[in-house]
């Protein structure tokens, strides 16, 4: 302790004074004072609990180092004493610390916070660093202050860290928060959607705003050829196939969600469906009621892969769940809205002809009037019923006529398309809306139909039945008045008359201005 005394005292104590004899008091007062404060100091630099270092200003050699430093950086005093800070590796850059030292050489004053010291066994300590250069005795001295701030960076990069996964958490449930809120929109418009075409433009424009920057495609499956077309794409041009297999997805095999990302493209599985250039791809089953209704497709928009980092949207956890979500809400719409299409097809229907029936006759009836009046466009009605069907009925059978009424529904069909409606509105009876159609025409369409039914051949227990033939009335909006009543009882009257006169034949009725009651024979027109 003594020599260590000696020793710093060249360097610390500000001012050796050489006390002289026979000097007066004051001089003994100062020495006391003086040798009092270099044993404060010197206590101070053995004790502190922050490194302290002094060095030779002109060589920038170490000529004191305190016990904490030491401790703190597991080098003797040995190896400390007479080296330069770099050559003991306290640094760990060497660079920086020759200019940290010039800078110090130059200002008189340098203090840094975030200069790393590495320890003997090779540990990094984050120190904050006050260096000073004074004069002793005319000798430049450098004092170096070295508080361990370790913990404190710790501390710090720790909650620069949670301040970092805190921002990272708000940003998350803000984008869940607009998820949930375009969810329940999309959910709330499907609902209010009365076909399921709409339904399919709805589920496209909530996907493309969800998944933004994504292309996507909405398949559905068309239940009679068991494949998969596109309902509607969104984003760009179409990937992949117009229409596929149920094999050819691998999501639909799997009946869940199947992801490709780029990197583990030649690990995946992919799908059939697309085509050879697909890297990062989403394929969500769209099931509902225990049935496939399709499929939602989404994939990365072009140019995006690899640059922006939107490639991997997709393989995100909650946008895996979304697109799941969102498959799930499609697909149980889709359900839905077509079983009330079902229920409304089968409601409209005549299950043995599957001709229309007499309740959607009355609708298309009203709906076609009030569209003629509105164009002032003709409008013409056949009604028609089966010559002797009743002895068709005694001779083979229920089921041989059911068979002859099947036939009759199809031969209507392939005899009337585009907006011709025909319907079955009673037991062997028909009627036939021409839109559009003058009287004139209506009576030739009739005539011709009553000739081809004639050829018609129906065959039951492998047998063909007698032919049929048919009685027919005409009648026609203008001729025959604005009322839908006026028109059915004039057509009605016109067969009537038709099955009076010997039945096989066409009737038109008479224009009403003439007489509304009683018809007219046509037959032999042309
Ligand atoms: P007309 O030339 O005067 O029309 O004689 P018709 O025998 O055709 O007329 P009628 O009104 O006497 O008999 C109609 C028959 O149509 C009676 C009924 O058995 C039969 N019929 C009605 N609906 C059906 C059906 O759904 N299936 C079968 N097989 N027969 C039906
Ligand atoms: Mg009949
Ligand atoms: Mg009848």
């Amino acid at each position: 302790m003594e020599s260590q005394l000696d020793q710093t005292n060249q360097f610390l104590v500000a001012t050796p004074v050489k006390i002289l004899n026979g000097e007066s008091s004051e001089h003994g007062r100062a020495e006391k004072s003086l040798a009092a404060s270099e044993i404060r100091f010197r206590r101070l630099f053995e004790s502190a609990k922050d490194g302290i270092l002094i060095l030779d200003a002109v060589t920038g050699q170490i000529t004191e180092v305190n016990p904490f430093l030491r401790e703190l950086l597991g080098y003797s005093e040995r190896e400390m004493l007479g080296k330069k800070l770099w050559e003991i590796g306290l640094f760990e850059d060497h660079e920086r610390s020759i200019i940290a030292y010039q800078e110090l050489q130059t200002k008189g004053y340098v203090r840094y916070e975030d200069l790393p010291l590495k320890t003997k066994d090779g540990q990094r300590k984050e120190v904050e660093f006050v260096s000073n250069v004074y004069d002793v005795n005319g000798q430049r001295v450098i004092q170096c202050n070295i508080r361990d701030i370790t913990d404190r960076k710790c501390v710090e990069k720790a909650l620069a860290q949670t301040n970092e996964s805190l921002k990272q958490t708000v940003k998350e449930l803000a984008e869940r928060n607009q998820e949930i809120g375009l969810l329940s929109e999309m959910g709330d418009s499907l609902q209010s959607c009365v076909s399921v075409d709409e339904a399919y433009r709805v589920a496209g424009r909530f996907s493309s705003q969800l998944f933004s920057g994504t292309q996507g495609v909405l398949y559905t499956l068309e239940p009679s050829r068991n494949v998969l077309e596109v309902a509607i794409a969104w984003g760009g041009p179409l990937p992949g196939e117009q229409e596929f297999a149920l094999n050819d997805c691998v999501a639909l095999r799997r009946g869940r969600v199947h992801v490709v990302n780029g990197e583990d493209v030649a690990s995946r599985l992919i799908c059939q469906h697309l085509g050879s250039s697909v890297s990062n791809y989403l394929c969500a089953p769209m099931i509902a009621y225990g049935e496939i209704q399709g499929v939602l497709h989404l994939r990365c928009a072009e140019g995006d892969i690899g640059a922006t980092g939107k490639s991997s949207i997709l393989l995100e956890k909650s946008k895996l769940g979304l697109a799941g979500t969102i498959a799930d809400y499609i697909g149980l719409a889709l359900a839905n809205l077509k079983l009330r299409e079902a229920l409304r097809e089968q409601s409209i229907h005549d299950p043995v002809t599957s001709l229309h029936n007499r309740r959607y006759m009355k609708e298309a009836l009203e709906r076609e009037l009030r569209r003629a009046l509105r164009d002032q466009q003709p409008l013409g009605i056949l009604m028609m019923d089966i010559d002797h069907f009743k002895k068709l009925n005694d001779s083979f059978g229920h089921e041989a006529g059911d068979a002859v009424l099947k036939a009759l529904g199809n031969f209507l069909k392939t005899q009337f398309r585009g907006n011709d409606i025909p319907c079955r509105y009673g037991g062997e009876e028909f009627l036939i809306i021409l839109p559009g159609i003058p009287l004139g025409e209506c009576q030739k369409r009739a005539e011709k139909l009553r000739e081809e039914v004639k050829r018609l051949d129906v065959q039951h227990d492998g047998k063909s039945l007698p032919r049929i033939s048919f009685s027919m009335g005409v009648s026609a909006f203008p001729e025959h008045g604005d009322m839908l009543d006026d028109l059915l009882k004039v057509a009605d009257n016109a067969l009537y008359s038709a099955k009076a006169a010997g039945r096989d034949r066409v009737v038109v009725g008479p224009a009403i201005s003439h007489s509304p009651i009683e018809a007219v024979r046509i037959e032999n027109l042309n």
